[in-house]
Order: structure tokens, then C-alpha cells, then sequence
């Protein structure tokens, strides 16, 4: 059976009150969310706030911290950069790798992501390796061959017993944040069509266990039917983790 993973990508949103209550309401409520070793919760607070979200959680089983991103240098002069080593040495076990917001807007190409994967897995922190078509390649029916090139890139070349570690989350850009969703036979079929990928390279018993996770306006309504996909092993989500009622909703709804 594939672990289910829900995280929750708060993005440059919250005050540190406003983290705090977010985080109180969630964790208030975690018996609620049915979290055993294979249904697990990240919450991925902005940088700030993980130490003290750490905190919150670092008793409770299978609920995890992630970081948005962490830089591709071990260490040194990178003003305003933030390391794999710190994010681990606060308690994060995942870090959000190649999200397209940091793609668009700071210019991450491929050869920086791989960077990124490596020095996240260096530090023992799971990457979550983000890919997605964007409007006019999906519009062109080039979407396959678009993520399989972006997880070639940024991916495949990892060493299998680095690979398993990672997680896979598509993320069709035309969906995110837009409350366009991707059906849940489009998402199927992307995942079906990365999950074989993996296979033809890493072999079938790797591509069978891969956690693949879909993102692009999931929320409290849609979450169960996207999740019913075979090859859908949960999500990462947006806008609707602000809410913890919604994403109470999304974790349940797995
Ligand atoms: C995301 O940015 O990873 C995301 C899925 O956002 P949203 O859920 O808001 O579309």
C-alpha cells in the first residue's frame, strides 16, 4: 500500500498570530484527521514561523513541518538564503523543491532545482519535487512530455536509494490558484502516465510505492474525488490550507 500525504502550502500568508491560530486549530483537532503511517499531514509554514510550528507538533505522529524551499549552497554568504542543514536543524522533514511560483518569479531552472534535491537530501529533508504544465503547453497537447522533461531534469537523476525518498507533486499551473481544477480523469491520467515513467527508469517495484500528489485549486469539495484516483496519492494544497476547516475537510476526505 502507498503512504497518502496532505500538505498544506501556507505560502506568504499569515501574521505570526495568524500562524498561531492555524496551527492551534489544527492541532486541536488532530484526532479528528485519522493520521496512521500511511496517511500523513505536512503543514508548510512560511520560514519564519517553523521553529515555533515545529513545536506544535513535534510529539505528534505523522504530522509533519516542510519548508517552500531552501537554497541550492550548503553554506556561506547567500544573503536572505535559507539552508537545507537550517531547516533540518528546526525540525522540518520536507521541503517544497521547484513549486512553479519559484520557477516564474526567481528564475529556478532545472540545473538549480537538482541542485536544491541534492543538498535537501544531504540534510535528510524529503524533497517534495513540484511539476506542471503551464496553460498554452497543456492547450498544445504537449503535457506529458513537458513534466517527464522537468522530472528528468530535475529528478531522474538521482541514484534509486535517493529517488524513494523524494515525493512528486503535479501541479498543473493553469489550475493553481485560479479555482480551475484539473478533472479528475486529467489528473489520473497524469499520474498514471508519471507513475510509469518511474517504472520504465527506476524499475516497477519503485514506480508502485512512488507517492505522487496533486495540487491546483483542491479544496474541502473537490478533494474526494480527486483522491479517488488510483494513482492520486493525495495533495498538496493552497489557498484552501489557510482554512482549517477546509483543510481539515481535504485530510479527512482521504
Ligand atoms: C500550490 O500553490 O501548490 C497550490 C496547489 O495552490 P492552490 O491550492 O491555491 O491552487
Amino acid at each position: 500500500m502507498r503512504v497518502k500525504i496532505v500538505a498544506g502550502n501556507w505560502k506568504m500568508n499569515t501574521s505570526y498570530q495568524e500562524a498561531h491560530t492555524l496551527m492551534e486549530e489544527i492541532v486541536g483537532r488532530k484526532a479528528e484527521l485519522g493520521l496512521h503511517d500511511a496517511k500523513k499531514v505536512v503543514l508548510i509554514p512560511p520560514f519564519p514561523y517553523l521553529q515555533y510550528a515545529y513545536s506544535e507538533i513535534a510529539e505528534i505522529e505523522n504530522l509533519y513541518i516542510g519548508a517552500q524551499d531552501c537554497s541550492r549552497h550548503e553554506r556561506g554568504a547567500y544573503t536572505g538564503e535559507v539552508s537545507a542543514l537550517m531547516l533540518q536543524s528546526v525540525g522540518c522533514e520536507y521541503v517544497i523543491i521547484g513549486h512553479s511560483e519559484r520557477r516564474q518569479y526567481h528564475q529556478e531552472h532545472a540545473d538549480i532545482l537538482f541542485e536544491k534535491v541534492e543538498q535537501a537530501l544531504a540534510h535528510d529533508l524529503r524533497p517534495i519535487f513540484c511539476c506542471g504544465e503551464p496553460l498554452d503547453i497543456r492547450s498544445s497537447g504537449h503535457h506529458n512530455n513537458y513534466v517527464i522533461q522537468q522530472l528528468y531534469d530535475g529528478l531522474f537523476q538521482l541514484p534509486t536509494e535517493k529517488f524513494v525518498k523524494t515525493v512528486i507533486a503535479y501541479e498543473p499551473i493553469w489550475a493553481i490558484g485560479t479555482g480551475k481544477t484539473a478533472t479528475a480523469q486529467q489528473a489520473q491520467d497524469m499520474h498514471r502516465m508519471i507513475r510509469s515513467e518511474i517504472e520504465k527508469h527506476y524499475g516497477t517495484e519503485i514506480g508502485k510505492y512512488h507517492v505522487i500528489l496533486y495540487g491546483g485549486s483542491c479544496n474541502a469539495k473537490n478533494a474526494a474525488e480527486l483522491f479517488s484516483c488510483e494513482d492520486v496519492d493525495g495533495g498538496l494544497i493552497g489557498g484552501a490550507s489557510l482554512n482549517a476547516e477546509d483543510f481539515i475537510q481535504i485530510i479527512k476526505a482521504i
